[in-house]
């Protein structure tokens, strides 16, 4: 099964997707992850990546695309995957219907989130992640905090703030990234029949494990 998680930054589709992730056994593939994976390592693409990201810009098709589809032939992607962060244009979820259809698979079902945009800078400033790259847990020091303050409950490892989500200026230029080239997927996947659209917000009090936990009753029940 190929789930795909869409929604802006900050409405929690890190959280959602490592939740059902754990819960239906299938990987969750994060683009940001493998890319700050590869930054902190200093690689060649972390090197590069890095030149876009700390701006708040997009990582190039040429690096990004090759990278999922390698990651999508590993061993525990055989059954599907849970991506989060990719596709972000409408180019990249061209491609990847094509490496997809190469492997006899397709998107089942793609996961939106909706925050209001109140909530999303907050939430954005809030974010914590785990700074074991083998473990890139994320929390949200008020909605979603560790255990012990500044420690990941997971792992024990120091948490810290994404370099992108404390710059004012980087967070600005990704939202507006997100409004002109990602949401036009909505419409994308609205149109394939697979959208699922699901509000995250106090306002509601409905959170991401709500929505996880919905989602991954349904995949049990057959329902999706
Ligand atoms: P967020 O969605 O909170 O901005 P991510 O962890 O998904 O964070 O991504 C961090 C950064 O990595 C993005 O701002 C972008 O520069 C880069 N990135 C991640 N996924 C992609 C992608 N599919 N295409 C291009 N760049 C990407
Ligand atoms: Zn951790």
């Amino acid at each position: 099964m190929i789930i795909i998680m869409l929604g802006a930054q900050g409405t929690g589709k890190g959280t959602v997707a490592g939740l059902i992730s754990e819960q239906i056994g299938i990987p969750q593939i994060s683009t940001g992850d493998i890319f700050r994976k590869n930054i902190s390592e200093k690689t060649p693409l972390g090197i590069e990546a890095d030149k876009y990201i700390s701006k708040g810009n997009l990582v190039p098709d040429e690096i990004t695309v090759p990278m999922v589809d390698d990651r999508l032939t590993w061993e525990d992607a055989k059954n599907g995957a849970i991506l989060d962060g990719f596709p972000r244009t409408i180019e990249q979820a061209e491609k990847l219907d094509e490496i997809l259809q190469k492997n006899g698979k397709k998107v089942d079902l793609v996961i939106n989130l909706v925050t209001p945009k109140e909530e999303i800078i907050d939430r954005m400033l809030t974010r914590r992640v785990c700074t074991n790259q083998d473990c890139k847990a994320t929390y949200n020091i008020k909605l979603h905090p560790p255990k012990v303050e500044g420690i990941c409950d997971k792992c024990g490892s120091p948490l810290k703030q994404r370099a992108d989500d404390s710059d004012p200026e980087a967070i600005k230029r990704r939202l507006e990234i997100y409004e002109e080239k990602t949401s036009p997927l909505v419409e994308y996947y609205k149109n394939k029949g697979v959208l699922r659209t699901e509000e995250v917000s106090l306002s509601v009090n409905r959170m991401g494990k709500d929505v996880a936990e919905d989602v991954v009753r349904d995949i049990r029940n057959n329902s999706l």
